[in-house]
């Protein structure tokens, strides 16, 4: 029999904080600068310049710490990591390793009915490299370097290998992309590299507790690509592991145009850092009334924000789960139950519709456009009030997100108020009785399930806008008692 595996996933996430300066020197952050106009001798790593450590970055640093419920550490000290590369001018990285800021944190959060929890190692502040460039014109005969990202703030989020999933580890990745965003931290770009993804994965027969020999895939900038590559790296390893093989813990980098990950380098290439405190900055202190502070200006967070929408909405905690997954979508979600005077029925939509179509066009409800939460209110009262029915909802909603046309509107226009007026219904009920001979004879010899068919052919006859109440009591009343044949009477 072949053996299952099982994958151990573990996730380092680089962050780019939003600061208006770099980490250790006054130039600008801003992204899309023509090349090395955002420079001075302190990130260009000239001999002699000092770095001075940016008050704003410590502070977005903890906010976000605090956000992951990690463990503020009184004292923290900053490091050089020793390593030689074209986009690095002062030879090392300072960074935080063996005393980071934050340690010990936790993020947990409901999905389709299911519990995750992903334990946060440490998180530390680093500063970021330049950049290389190959391909531009500027760069025809050789590699050009742009020295504005070098000094840019960062902060690396480590987990521990909770995840066993690249459904999973996408999941986590977008939650806390939602969470830094909302508290200011970070401007969610993944595709400037404001925000950016390290998968460590490995593979271990089910039922084995001992982690596998991990491979760790870097650079992911996308949510489809975490999830791609460690899906891929799952099966890859699985079979080279099921065929007696062994897995070489080595760096590799996720091709999205072949859909397959690629060796880097390995483990003997591996850079040694010999790290050392940094002599030019001192240990980093956090005042007891500074973490006070920034702890009581956090905003509403996604476990609060879930129990809340319990509490104030009497939402399941289903419900409560797919909601949060962004404070956007949170969001829209309060707007239109207050709109649509029903908040079950404004969760529905939400997790049904809106989702769906939002997920076949790639869309994100922060940029949706079309949609309102008060056109999509004003839909469900349409509903309530008996106007229209749920299955000509469906459709006039479908037009209300291709266009951003008002629901009311599209049902005046397009003629889709349904008929309640029972003279009406029950002249389109007695003309279907009188032609579907078969299916009346049957229902009356007691074959109960026949009125179905009649209720359809009915809603048919009317265009979908019979109202569904009428038409099945008057079919009722027309019809008689199943097996009431009158040929037996
Ligand atoms: P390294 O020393 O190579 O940096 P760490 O122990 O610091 O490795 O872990 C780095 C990341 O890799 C963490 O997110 C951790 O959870 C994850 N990780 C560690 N070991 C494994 C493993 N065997 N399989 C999958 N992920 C792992
Ligand atoms: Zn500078
Ligand atoms: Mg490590």
């Amino acid at each position: 029999r072949r053996v299952q595996f099982e994958a151990v996933i573990g996730l380092e996430i680089h962050a780019q904080l939003s600061t208006q300066t770099k980490i250790f020197c006054g130039c600008d952050t801003a992204f899309g600068a023509a090349p090395n106009t955002q420079v001075c001798p302190v990130c260009l790593g000239f001999p002699g310049a000092l770095p001075v450590l940016n008050a704003r970055a410590v502070e977005l640093a903890v906010k976000a710490a605090l956000a992951l419920g990690c463990e503020i550490q009184p004292t923290s000290i900053f490091a050089r990591k020793n390593y030689f590369y074209p986009d690095l001018p002062k030879g090392y990285q300072i960074s935080q390793y063996e005393r980071p800021f934050a340690l010990a944190g936790r993020v947990r959060w409901q999905t389709g009915g299911e519990t995750h929890d992903v334990r946060i190692t440490r998180v530390h502040m680093e500063e970021d490299a330049g950049k290389s460039l190959h391909d531009t014109p500027e760069a025809a005969t050789g590699t050009c370097l742009d020295f504005n990202r070098a000094g840019t703030p960062l902060v690396e989020i480590v987990t521990e290998p909770d995840i066993r999933s690249g459904a999973v580890a996408a999941d986590f990745f977008s939650r806390l992309r939602d969470v830094l965003t909302t508290i200011g931290a970070n401007d969610g770009n993944l595709e400037e590299g404001s925000l950016r993804c390290d998968a460590n994965v490995s593979v271990r027969p089910v039922g084995t507790t001992t982690l596998g020999t991990k491979v760790e895939i870097k650079n992911l900038n996308s949510f489809r690509f975490v999830q791609k590559a460690i899906e891929y790296e799952i099966v890859r390893q699985s079979a080279v592991v099921g065929e007696g093989g062994r897995i070489v813990q080595e760096t590799r980098l996720w091709d999205a145009d072949a859909g397959c990950t690629e060796s880097m380098r390995s483990k003997e290439e591996a850079h040694d850092y010999r790290y050392f405190p940094e002599p030019d900055l001192p240990p980093l202190r956090i005042a007891a009334a500074d973490l006070e502070r920034w702890q009581a200006e956090l905003p509403e967070l996604p476990a609060a924000l879930r129990q809340r929408l319990m509490a104030q909405y009497g939402l399941p905690a289903y419900d409560a789960g797919v909601l949060t997954q962004s404070a956007g979508l949170a969001r829209f979600f309060e707007h239109t139950a207050t709109a649509a005077a029903n908040p079950k029925a404004a969760s529905n939509w939400i997790m049904g519709e809106l989702l769906r179509l939002l997920h076949a066009s790639d869309g994100d409800v922060a940029a949706l456009t079309t949609v309102t939460p008060d056109g999509l209110g004003a839909l469900i009262r349409l509903v309530d009030g008996g106007t229209i029915n749920g299955s000509t909802a469906k459709t006039v909603f479908e037009t209300m997100f291709a266009t951003g046309r008002a629901p009311d509107e599209i049902v005046k226009t397009e003629g889709l108020a349904q008929v309640s007026d029972e003279g009406a219904v029950l002249a389109i009920v007695r003309e279907v009785i009188a032609r579907e001979t078969d299916a009346v004879g049957q229902y009356r010899k007691g074959k109960q399930s026949a009125i179905g068919f009649l209720t359809g052919q009915v809603m048919k006859a009317a265009k979908g806008k019979a109202n569904p109440k009428i038409a099945g009591s008057l079919l009722a009343r027309e019809l008689g008692p199943p097996g009431a044949d009158p040929k037996d009477a």
